[in-house]
């Protein structure tokens, strides 16, 4: 048995999302599960929009989930979209939940006496996924975590630290103009890669289901299918989209493991054969393409845990020391 007194004490992840705010409690004790991380308890609780329903929900979410945890806790880590100082833990912009600022870091710490850490959601998913994937992977291996939820975001961990870059935008990749469709962007641009592979563009390119993506390679795996060449058109721009970033990930961030995160990947291995499918194309045109061994780097993220709220937390824990 280990000492108890030696070990870390349980940490509370937060994944602030458009629609609903997940938490977790958990215990990083050598052996506790997969990653050595194991949930000792989770809930969840709808979003409301506005600054001050933020602060409060997350503070009600934190409640809920301490009242079945005897111990004490050692960080609270917060994940979520917007734009985060992470000298502050100041958020701008959180779009889906209508809020231009919220001093998040500051009034959950005011609230707990824990140290807080907020990060930027796609960041925290990649921290979490990177620990849970662990296969040998050795913590001083360059990750890159690629999100294909309503837009496309990577997020890259190097020695075991996430990359900011000079100004947080390290994996904006759904953002290079290089789609030949030429799509208006939310950004502003014309092409962006989220246009085309990420699941909310698959929501618009395939509105006949939801979630879109299984019924695409279905209809496109399938001769007799009514709508079949037009889900092979639809798989093709999806997936050719992805390879896209994942040939940008691999030469401007070199990684090791490239793992695919976010809502698409939930629908798992027939999407990772398709993709691995057209990389495969690419190197068997490309020595240079070839020679990176893309399909051999690629892992899906893991699909039955709450992996943006254990990567806030365990991320918390390596920026404080928790
Ligand atoms: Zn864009």
């Amino acid at each position: 048995m280990a000492d108890s007194t030696n070990s870390p004490p349980p940490l509370i992840g937060i994944d602030v999302g458009g629609t609903k705010i997940a938490g977790v409690v958990i215990d990083t004790s050598a052996h506790a599960g997969d990653g050595d991380v194991c949930v000792l308890t989770q809930a969840d609780r709808p979003a409301r929009p506005g600054a001050a329903a933020l602060i409060d929900d997350v503070a009600a979410l934190i409640d809920t989930l301490l009242a079945h945890v005897p111990a004490d806790c050692g960080a609270i880590g917060i994940g979520t979209p917007g734009t985060v100082d992470g000298t502050t833990g100041d958020v701008r912009d959180i779009a889906n939940l209508s809020i231009d600022h919220v001093p998040l870091a500051g009034a959950i710490h005011a609230r707990f006496g824990l140290p807080t850490v907020v990060e930027n959601d796609v960041n925290a998913a990649a921290f979490g996924a990177a620990r849970l994937i662990e296969d040998g992977t050795a913590s001083d291996e360059t990750i890159a975590f690629l999100n294909l939820g309503t837009g496309m975001a990577a997020g890259v961990i190097r020695d075991g630290r996430l990359d900011h870059g000079s100004s947080n935008t390290v994996g904006e990749i759904g953002h290079i103009p290089v789609e030949p469709h030429r799509w208006r962007c939310a950004c502003g641009q014309r092409g962006c890669l989220e246009t085309a592979g990420s699941g909310g563009a698959a929501k618009r390119l395939w509105p006949y289901a939801d979630p879109p993506m299984p019924d695409i390679l279905a209809a496109a795996a399938d001769d007799a299918h009514p709508r079949h060449r037009h889900a092979v058109e639809t798989r093709d721009t999806i997936v050719a989209a992805i390879a896209n970033a994942l040939d940008v990930l691999a030469v401007t961030v070199d990684p090791n493991v490239i793992i695919i995160g976010g809502g698409m990947a939930q629908t798992g291995a027939p999407l990772l054969d398709a993709i691995r499918a057209e990389l495969r194309r690419r190197a068997h045109d490309s020595g240079f393409i070839h020679a990176l061994n893309l399909p051999a780097r690629l892992r899906l993220a893991p699909k039955d845990l709450p992996v943006g709220a254990i990567g806030a937390a365990l991320n918390a824990a390596a920026s404080v020391g928790a």
